[in-house]
């Protein structure tokens, strides 16, 4: 099935058509692994993951899926730092040596980071590669130097910048985010990873050392730097290192467009030659209970906090699933609760389609299927609008209790559900497993009462006190040596 996705470069609803027959290359940013994920985090994450999923699935692509690792940074080494705040003794002792102590600090947090996103259903074995960017020092290096043999990169104070004047007479500075030429500030050099769209100016590639930070020897034009890589490069040489460019899809964040997308552009296509790709998907931010996440509004929650409160993980993915990643989702524990019914709605059905169908799965569609498959299907394909591919599920098992279907219907459509969860990774294919039987602290006094009244041969009492068990739903069979209860 063609899949459509809405390509920020070019503002529109494209039909996306790989570069490849058959086959995806796909690149996410990873997180900065300074801290434990939040759940803002986790949206950008699991949309790569939905996408990568409905690629294989809806459109039967071949998908390599790559998510990178940003264990050095501004952040990373501003945490690892000895006497840091935020560095644990699960990290071991502080190291005199700074690499090492930004290897154990990111080694740490990118480890609970992988776990955290197993938990929500996206596997290691879903990533084509999970590249650390301190193991691409090299090619990110060879990059810098291919763009200063174009003069597009200068060397001042031990730092390497991009220069943005020099770029402009060559190509547009600005693709995607649309930059206004008025911002640009010539001459001007901007050190932070992060900025906003008004200090456009020449951006780092190459960060000189700063007293105790790690570094790495970097010859450039001559000289002997010795510092660590910006942010933007970091993704412009894994790209090409592991997909090589152009790859088919771009995803990050919308908070990622400016600078570090924007930049990423303009590296490659200076350094290499050619931009990272056509089709660059953004995902919208996400909400908590209508505000802006943050930690002083008290509505800041990693998956761990979630957890802890009892949420299931599977709900968590299924609310993040059901919005579209186009959109901006107000996570609720009303939306999580309300979700969690809806997720337990179809695995009731899947439950009962089961037990029609006798523990058969069957992947030969009937005409039932077919049309179910091609509603909901279409839905995911037209820019992954989740949520009219669940309207549409809904409505068929409104409209079809999973009890009228015979054997070899209950089997087809069971076929397609186990397809659909191959996306959704959210159902069980098994019987419906039995009730635990509930009994009330009072009943099992009465029970404990009429076993001790049966003993002592009581069995008038023993008796009366069978009818009051009777009387709350219960009947009791004794054995030799005690009793056991049953739900009347
Ligand atoms: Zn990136």
């Amino acid at each position: 099935m063609t899949i459509s996705l809405y390509n920020t470069l070019t503002r529109s609803l494209e039909e996306f058509v790989p570069l490849h027959e058959g086959r995806v290359a796909m690149y996410s940013c990873g997180p900065t692994v300074y801290n434990y994920a939040h759940i803002g985090n986790m949206r950008a994450f699991l949309f790569s993951d939905l996408l990568h999923r409905v690629l294989r699935v809806v459109g039967a692509y071949d998908v390599r899926w790559v998510m990178n690792i940003t264990d050095i940074d501004d952040k990373t080494i501003r945490d690892s730092s000895k006497g840091a705040s935020t560095w644990r003794t699960e990290m071991g002792a502080q190291s005199e040596d700074a690499v090492e102590n930004l290897r154990r600090f990111t080694e740490f947090y990118a480890d609970e980071f992988l776990q955290d996103i197993a938990t929500l259903g996206i596997k290691r074995e879903n990533f084509y590669k999970v590249p650390y960017a301190t193991h691409y020092m090299a090619s990110m290096q060879h990059l810098i130097r291919r763009i200063g043999e174009k003069g597009i990169a200068y060397e001042r104070g031990g730092s390497v910048y991009f220069n943005v004047a020099e770029w402009r007479k060559i190509d547009t500075y600005g693709k995607l985010f649309k930059i206004d030429a008025e911002n640009f500030q010539e001459g001007v050099r901007i050190d932070a990873d992060e900025y906003d769209r008004e200090s456009v100016s020449d951006f780092v590639l190459w960060k000189a050392q700063k007293d105790g930070e790690p570094a790495w020897d970097f010859e450039f034009e001559g000289k002997n730097l010795s510092g660590r890589p910006g942010w933007h490069i970091e993704c412009s040489a894994m790209e090409q290192d592991i997909l090589g460019l152009p790859f088919d899809i771009h995803t990050g964040g919308v908070d990622l467009c400016f600078p570090h997308h924007e930049d990423e552009i303009a590296q490659s296509k200076a350094g290499y030659g050619v931009e990272p790709t056509r089709y660059w998907v953004h995902n919208e931010f996400l909400e908590v209970e209508g505000q802006k996440m943050s930690k002083s509004l008290g509505n800041f929650y990693t998956v761990r906090d979630l957890l802890q409160k009892g949420i299931d993980a599977l709900d968590i993915r299924w609310l993040m699933l059901s919005a579209q990643y186009s959109s901006r989702l107000n996570f609720t524990f009303a939306g999580l609760e309300a979700g969690r019914k809806a997720r337990l709605r179809v695995q009731d059905y899947i439950f009962g389609l089961w037990e029609k169908a006798g523990a058969q799965i069957h992947s030969t569609r009937t005409e039932t299927t077919n049309t179910l498959r091609s509603a909901v299907f279409s839905e995911l394909a037209n820019n992954l609008n989740t949520p009219k591919a669940f309207a549409e599920l809904f409505t068929f098992m409104n409209r079809n209790a999973a009890s009228a279907f015979d054997a070899a219907e209950a089997s087809s459509l069971l076929g397609f559900f186990q397809e659909l969860n191959n996306i959704f990774d959210v159902w069980k294919f098994e019987a419906r497993p039995g009730e635990t039987l509930q009994i009330p602290d009072a009943v099992k006094a009465l029970a404990e009462e009429r076993w001790k009244a049966r003993t002592m041969k009581n069995f008038a009492e023993s008796d009366r006190l069978r009818g009051e068990l009777a009387a709350h739903g219960f009947t009791v069979k004794d054995s030799k040596d005690g009793y056991t209860l049953e739900k009347a």
